[in-house]
Order: structure tokens, then C-alpha cells, then sequence
């Protein structure tokens, strides 16, 4: 039997314990939701004061060259390219998730109307797939006369066949938390003449990525879950670098040809010319104070590299959610809660689902009222994201008897509770 006693000993045991002390947790809270925004970094007030009222303020328009605005998609994305196996100069931080997965899969898609055979028109995508995700591929599939096919994730291996064009994943699901095994899949993928387009929105800074070492083809990912980056952050993309490379030989573009992802866009010419290698899938302006806190934010990742890095985080991170799931499943049992996320850890990412016939919602809002933060998904899950970076054992032991006491007195059954806000 575990006990809080137990819980503080394995605080006390952590080697990766003062990595709290990077954010500024308001007292009093259980953050289970760094899954959906990340926690405020505790560098991060103090560097977009300076970004402000320095860079901006006192230096005006010179700090594009003095500051270096204009190379921070290039800098930001390479820091997070250190966290999922990219090599420098494959990842830019730019822009949002839908329109980064836009750039690429129309790149992607582009390179199999050039090299495959007519009958390869099929994307291949997750049923249960973040919905943004599905709605950008089914505007491209409509654009390029390619069709789009949603399967359960047991039958994924069957669709990979002479009609696959690209296979579009998100390798941890935002509502189960179930993992795909990217080099396996990846590997029959390209067996069969198909490309990948990985979504690491909850992977990059959740689990140990390596898009080098699956020969991984595109991907794209979040910058405000896991990276802390703020919210809205910029997003990122990534392309392995035989692609990059092959557009810069064949000249090839990505749809979102702005300036930004011009050869020379100072010479304000009036015809398109893509720059080389990952700039070509810039577009606008970046975002110079977001690109700062997203800097903060990816920094408190990169804190991790001397204590193990990504390994060290996702041990403790499973440490976490397997302690929360056998305490849920022991102290709250006969209240309904059905566990979703895949009990086997290797397939697990870095949260805990559970379903509930009745009352989801008001159990998480009678939780929030307590302080421990986490969310729903509709129809019917209660969601808890575990930070290995800032969530102690205590936290899980606390959150549990909270949840507890909310399913024992029937607390969430209180009508505040069951009032619906906008966002979930
Ligand atoms: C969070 C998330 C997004 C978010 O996309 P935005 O463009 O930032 O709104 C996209 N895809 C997945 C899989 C996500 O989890």
C-alpha cells in the first residue's frame, strides 16, 4: 500500500526535483493540464520585459539584424530540434500546428504527384486524430484530388498498401494518450512507397523522439503543451533533410510562399524563389516577443540534458502516471472510471485518461475548484496531463484524494459544477 509518506520519499529521491523551481506554479495548485498549456516559466516575465522595452522599445526596427528577430525560427526551432532527433537546420519555429501541417503535407503530397504512380492518392489518417489535423488534410486532399480515409488505429497496418500516398499520424492521440511506434510504422510506410507526416504536439517534450533514427519524412508540433512556450506559442515543422535537399535541387516550394521563405526577400522582387533548406517553409513576419517565450519555454526542456534529458524525463514521467493509475484504481474504485490511456507504459505518452458514464465535466470542474487543474474531453473523458519537469509525487497523491473525495460525498453533482464554459 502506498502512502503520502511514501510519495514525499520519492520526491525526496528525484533527481530531476529542482527543475520545479524554472516556473512560476501559483501556490496552492495541481497543474495536470501541461498537456494543454504549459506552465509560465519562471525566465519568462523578465525576458519579454526586455524584449519589450529594450528591443522593441528602445531599439526600434534595428533589432530585426541587432537583436536577431529575423533568425530566431531558425534558432528557437534548432533548440527544439535537440528534443526530437532532428539534425541543425530541419526545424523552424513558425507559425501555428494546422498551418504548419498544411505546408508540409502539400509538400508532401507534391513529391508523391512527382515521383509515384497515378493510382497513389490516398491519405491515410487517424479517425480519432486531433480534428484540426483532419480538417487540413481534408482541404488538401479535396485541393489535390486525393482522398482522404480515416481508420481506427488497429487498422492502420492494413491501409498501407500501393494506394497510400502519406500516412498522417499524431503519434501520442490527445484523448487516449496511446502512442504509435514511429520507425515501425514509418518503416512499413516507406516499405510500401508512402510518405509520413508525424504531429508531435503531445510528443515533442512528453516522450524521447527521434525523427533521424525512424528516417521519419515531415513533422509538426505545438509550442504551447509540453515546450511552455505561452499561449498561442509558435508551432514548428520539421523535414528530414533528403527532402530538404530535393527541393532545393528541384526548386520545389511549399504552397505559403510569402517572403519570409524567399531566396532574398530584401530584394523585393517581384517573382517567388524559394530560400534553401528549411527557410523555404517560413511565410510571414515571425513573431519576435512569442518566438522569445517560446525560447523561455523550450529552455525549460533543454534543463533536463545535464540531469539525463528526454530518457530521465519520460522514466519519471511513467513513474507518475503509472503511481496515478494504480492509486485511482485503488482509492476511487466502484465510482465508474474506466481507464482509456493504455495500461501497457510503452505505448503510454505522458497523460491519464478516464472514462466516466455521467458526470465528466462536473467532476473536473469540482477539481479545478480545488486547485488541481485538469480537463475534459467531450463526450466522456476526464484527461490529466503529468509535466514530469514541475508535477511531484505528492501532487499525484493529492490529486487522487481530491478526486476521491469529489466522487464520495457526489460534491461534482452540485450545479455550479454542471454549467458549461467555452472552452473545456
Ligand atoms: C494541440 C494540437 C493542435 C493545435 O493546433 P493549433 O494550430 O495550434 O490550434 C494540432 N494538432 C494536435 C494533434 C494537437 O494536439
Amino acid at each position: 500500500m502506498t502512502t503520502r509518506q511514501d510519495c514525499e520519499a520519492l520526491d525526496a529521491q528525484d533527481p530531476l526535483a529542482r527543475l520545479r523551481g524554472l516556473f512560476a506554479l501559483p501556490a496552492g495548485t495541481i497543474y495536470l493540464d501541461g498537456n494543454s498549456l504549459g506552465v509560465l516559466p519562471a525566465a519568462t516575465a523578465a525576458r519579454l520585459q526586455d524584449v519589450v522595452t529594450r528591443e522593441w522599445g528602445e531599439d526600434l526596427i534595428t533589432s530585426w539584424n541587432k537583436a536577431g528577430w529575423m533568425q530566431r525560427p531558425q534558432l528557437v526551432g534548432d533548440k527544439i530540434g535537440r528534443l526530437i532527433g532532428a539534425r541543425p537546420g530541419e526545424t523552424l519555429a513558425v507559425d501555428s500546428t494546422s498551418i504548419n501541417l498544411y505546408k508540409v503535407l502539400s509538400a508532401a503530397l507534391e513529391i508523391v504527384k512527382r515521383d509515384a504512380a497515378p493510382g497513389r492518392r490516398v491519405i491515410v489518417s487517424e479517425r480519432q486524430n486531433f480534428p484540426t489535423d483532419l480538417y487540413i488534410a481534408e482541404s488538401l486532399a479535396a485541393q489535390h484530388d486525393f482522398s482522404l480515409k480515416l481508420v481506427e488505429p488497429d487498422e492502420i497496418a492494413a491501409k498501407i498498401d500501393e494506394r497510400l500516398a502519406v500516412l498522417m499520424l499524431t503519434q501520442v492521440n490527445y484523448r487516449s494518450g496511446r502512442v504509435h511506434d514511429m520507425a515501425t510504422v514509418t518503416r512499413a510506410a516507406h516499405a510500401a512507397g508512402a510518405l509520413t507526416v508525424w504531429d508531435l504536439a503531445h510528443s515533442a517534450g512528453a516522450i524521447a523522439v527521434d525523427l533521424n533514427g525512424a528516417e521519419a519524412d515531415f513533422a509538426v508540433g505545438c509550442g504551447y503543451k509540453y515546450l511552455n512556450g505561452g499561449p498561442g506559442a509558435p508551432a514548428f515543422l520539421w523535414v528530414h533533410r533528403r527532402h530538404l535537399d530535393r527541393m532545393d535541387r528541384e526548386q520545389l516550394w511549399q504552397p505559403l510562399s510569402g517572403w519570409m521563405g524567399h531566396a532574398a526577400p530584401f530584394e523585393f522582387g517581384s517573382a517567388y524563389r524559394p530560400a534553401a533548406g528549411i527557410t523555404r517553409f517560413a511565410c510571414g513576419t515571425p513573431s519576435a516577443i512569442a518566438l522569445a517565450a517560446l525560447d523561455c519555454g523550450v529552455e525549460t526542456v533543454l534543463a533536463a540534458e545535464p540531469l539525463g534529458g528526454m530518457a530521465a524525463l519520460r522514466r519519471k514521467s511513467l513513474a507518475l502516471t503509472n503511481l496515478f493509475i494504480r492509486l485511482v484504481e485503488a482509492r476511487c474504485a466502484g465510482h465508474g472510471l474506466e481507464l482509456v490511456t493504455p495500461r501497457d507504459e510503452s505505448i503510454r505518452g505522458s497523460q491519464v485518461s478516464f472514462a466516466r458514464a455521467e458526470g465528466g465535466y462536473a467532476i473536473v470542474q469540482a477539481l479545478i475548484e480545488r486547485g488541481v487543474i485538469g480537463d475534459f474531453r467531450a463526450p466522456d473523458v476526464l484527461r490529466f496531463g503529468f509535466t514530469p519537469l514541475y508535477l511531484r509525487f505528492v501532487d499525484v497523491w493529492d490529486a487522487v484524494e481530491h478526486l476521491r473525495d469529489v466522487l464520495e460525498t457526489a460534491q461534482w453533482r452540485e450545479e455550479r459544477f454542471n454549467v458549461k464554459a467555452a472552452v473545456t
